[in-house]
């Protein structure tokens, strides 16, 4: 990344001269790697400053130009916000949104789909990996339902690269997202991908003016985050197996310690989930305690986007978790640099921390 932010600084769509160009070339090197990451062709990418403008852009971008044909889109109740809110804010303005219910383990009920479905759906949107618990949706299954009720799908991949292969053609997406920073790329940056043939997706754009990234995205290309997110999308590819089998090694040995005697359990499915993330109910503390006891750990309730807030996690009480199931759990991922010495120290932190806090309540 780091020429493009000094030597060579040019505009990727100044055309009229060698830097520009050679800004272009960059841009075009990164969208090449990041489609070969999902297996799509370079031009089915479109730049955008990461997933929450990709959804936006894909979610609001396909109601608005398939509205002659229907106005109902479905999507599940553990989905990221962005995807939940552009739901809501087409529902005010007369789309019918379907929000469908998962189990225990997270995942979802086809028949449930399948009788949702009707002529007047024009999307299905649904993740492929959970941000807070890295449950797996049947993309395909869901994709292969919704294709045959006629509704495009749209597949938020943002927890997957890295974690898992992403191939866009296997999960029958027809729209789906990928951003920067969840690949070790840089914050602000992300792609949407949109099928061009069989079929080829339309989709209004969100952002109008200079025509760039095919008039549906304008605004002057962040080189430096686009190489960046090239760079971070070929390492990927490159350490696949390397990294899953790390963040497996890793993340066994961080559930075997915590879940022994009682301390916690596991939230979600155990199989069918990214190798990286973790989501463990303590019961009886309040991970905001737990949280806040150790200080050098770095770990969340909810998503990171909102941990903010104090509401309990959508997606845990989606689950058909309790209010205090969900104020007790706490979300922890591994990566590519977590070492063994460094989980050691993790859950020694976090067993200490339990047991006193255990302790304080039977007092
Ligand atoms: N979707 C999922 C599943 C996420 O985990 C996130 C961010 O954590 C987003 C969407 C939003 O992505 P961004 O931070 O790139 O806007």
């Amino acid at each position: 990344m780091m020429p493009y932010f000094s030597d060579q600084f040019a505009n990727a769509a100044s055309s009229t001269h060698l830097q520009g160009k050679q800004a272009a070339g960059a841009v075009e090197e990164s969208r090449l790697r990041i489609a070969n990451c999902i297996n799509c062709e370079p031009n089915e990418i479109i730049f955008t400053s990461g997933s929450t403008e990709s959804i936006n852009l894909a979610i609001s971008g396909v109601a608005e130009i398939y509205k002659s044909k229907g106005n109902h889109i479905i999507t599940w109740a553990t989905e990221h916000k962005a995807v939940l809110e552009s739901c809501a804010r087409l529902q005010e303005k007369g789309f019918e949104i379907s929000v469908l219910p998962v189990n225990r383990d997270g995942l979802p009920d086809l028949d449930i789909l399948k009788n949702c479905l009707s002529k007047e759906t024009i999307l299905v949107c649904v993740m492929m990996a959970n941000n807070e618990t890295g449950t797996l949706m049947p993309v395909r299954e869901i994709a292969d339902i919704a294709h045959s009720h006629g509704a495009l799908v749209f597949c938020d991949a943002t927890q997957a690269p890295g974690k898992m292969r992403i191939n866009v053609q296997d999960a029958g997406a027809d729209l789906l997202c990928i951003s920067s920073h969840k690949m070790y790329g840089p914050k602000g940056c992300g792609a949407l991908f949109l099928r061009r043939k069989n079929p080829r997706v339309k989709i209004t754009p969100l952002i109008v003016g200079g025509g760039h990234e095919n008039g549906l995205r304008s605004g002057t290309l962040n080189v430096p985050a686009i190489v960046g997110m090239g760079k971070a999308a070929l390492l990927c590819a490159e350490k696949y197996w390397e990294d899953t089998s790390h963040f497996s090694e890793m993340r066994t040995l961080l559930e075997q310690i915590l879940t022994t005697n009682g301390r916690g359990y596991v939230n979600g499915s155990i199989k069918n989930r990214v190798p990286n993330t973790t989501n463990i109910c303590f019961p009886g503390i309040k991970a905001s305690e737990l949280i806040s006891k150790i200080s050098t750990l770095s770990m969340a309730t909810g998503s990171a986007c909102s941990s903010a807030l104090p509401e309990p996690s959508h997606v845990l009480k989606a689950m058909g978790l309790s209010d205090a199931e969900c104020y007790s759990s706490v979300r922890l991922s591994v990566g590519r640099f977590t070492t063994r010495e460094e989980i050691m120290l993790a859950v020694d932190l976090l067993a200490k921390a339990i047991d006193s806090l255990r302790k304080k309540l039977t007092l």
